[in-house]
């Protein structure tokens, strides 16, 4: 692999030194024409993979007939993407925007202007540990991580920040912060590490948020749109969220992000509270549209859910008494696999055998592939990636 000297752009990222050149399914070639099986999916947003059959000839009439028309006219594709994705929420609307940072700083307004609306003037939010929800001033803020956080203060303030899965701690907010409006949380944390809200919890923070009048926020940017088997992770748990900000996979590949409402936020915005010049263009609809068409089409929730667990039974099997593999964990193709140490060299090395994954919260190993994996390359990704966390964990630390 030969680096690939870009001395005009910013470097925000680390890079691996290979250059994709095109993809099919969930297989990618490199400029050199090497093969990589992709267990990334663009970090979870080609939920059809690349160059799927049907999407392409869908996307490619839709740029034929309009790309983008501005919010100033009635918009046919946002009613028809927003109908659907109601329908599958049990929510009541949608606004549309250009990705997951941006659906929750939606959220966030709409949380706001949802405590002024009630006389509260210096609303407040609970947030979390670990959490992610984008790079923007506010939801850095949002976010739980200090390295997202370092260099850009002053931070937004109103955001009270409680544990995971400590019901006690928001119960303690409750009682001593009277200008909370809002709960607002991934249903499984992503970046901080694939880690899932229990789904107790989940049911117990929507009866807190009912008896509080606070609307309840999830944030399924990454878990949602069909990853873990459910069109929402939240369903596993049965609740339903007042706010969902959406992104990622939604339109698989083509920049797209929404917030869906149900009843108590869905008239929080009205005209002239918020905006946006790309959000709901016709080409990112049509994405959303086929994404979710093709979907139910070819049952991919069925798949994800399948072939999740084959991908989970198949690392419990290999790691079995490995002792630098402490945890397992995930739903349906949102796999997490957590080591004893730091290891982002596992990215490099596993993309040099041919397989590309992430590595986030420095020691957990994420799978996010796209929701067509077959079981026979859910059986590849295992045949690359066990022998090299084995050997990764054998060599002396150092
Ligand atoms: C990726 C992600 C975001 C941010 O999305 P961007 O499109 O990168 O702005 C927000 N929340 C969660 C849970 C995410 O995984």
């Amino acid at each position: 692999m030969t680096a690939h000297a870009e001395p005009h752009v910013m470097k925000t990222y680390g890079r691996l030194p290979i250059a994709l050149s095109h993809g099919r399914g969930c297989k990618v070639w490199d400029t050199e024409g090497r093969e990589y099986l992709d267990a990334l999916a663009g970090i979870a947003v080609n939920t059809l993979g690349h160059a799927h059959p049907r999407l392409v000839p869908a996307l490619q009439e839709q740029i034929g007939k309009l790309i983008h028309t501005s919010n100033y006219y009635a918009a046919p594709l946002q009613e028809q993407l927003a109908a659907k994705l109601t329908a599958l929420s049990g929510l009541r609307n949608a606004f549309f925007c250009n990705s997951g940072l941006e659906a929750n700083e939606a959220a966030l307004k709409i949380a706001r202007k949802y405590g002024h609306d009630r006389g509260i003037e210096r609303p407040e939010i609970i947030v979390y540990e670990g959490a992610f929800h984008g790079r923007s001033i506010a939801t850095l803020s949002a976010t739980g991580n200090p390295k997202v956080q370092a260099g850009f203060g002053p931070l937004v303030e109103g955001f009270v920040r409680v544990p995971l899965n400590d019901i006690a701690a928001v119960e303690e907010v409750a009682r001593t912060r009277p200008n909370v409006v809002a709960v607002f949380l991934e249903t499984i944390q992503g970046e901080g590490g694939i880690k899932a809200s229990r789904w107790e919890y989940l049911q117990a923070l929507r009866k807190l948020c009912d008896a509080q009048g606070w609307l309840l926020m999830l944030d399924e940017v990454q878990c949602g749109i069909g990853r873990t088997g459910k069109w929402f992770a939240h369903q596993w748990a049965d609740v339903r969220p007042d706010v969902m900000p959406l992104a990622k996979g939604l339109g698989s590949g083509v920049p797209i992000g929404a917030v869906v409402c149900g009843e108590k936020a869905s008239e929080v915005l009205g005209a002239g509270n918020h905006g946006t010049t790309f959000g709901g263009n016709p080409l990112a609809m049509r994405a959303g549209i086929e994404t979710l068409r093709i979907m139910e089409d070819d049952r991919l929730l069925e798949n994800a859910a399948r072939i999740g667990a084959r991908l989970m039974a198949a690392f419990e099997r290999e790691f079995a008494g490995l002792a630098g593999v402490k945890e397992i964990r995930g739903a349906g193709l949102m796999i997490g696999i957590e080591l004893d140490r730091p290891c982002p060299e596992l990215l490099a090395r596993a993309c040099e055998a041919g397989l590309l994954i992430s590595v986030t919260a420095e020691r957990v190993i994420r799978l996010l592939p796209a929701l067509i994996l077959s079981e026979a390359e859910a059986d590849r990704i295992v045949e690359i990636l066990a022998p090299l966390v084995r050997d990764f964990l054998a060599a002396p630390p150092p």
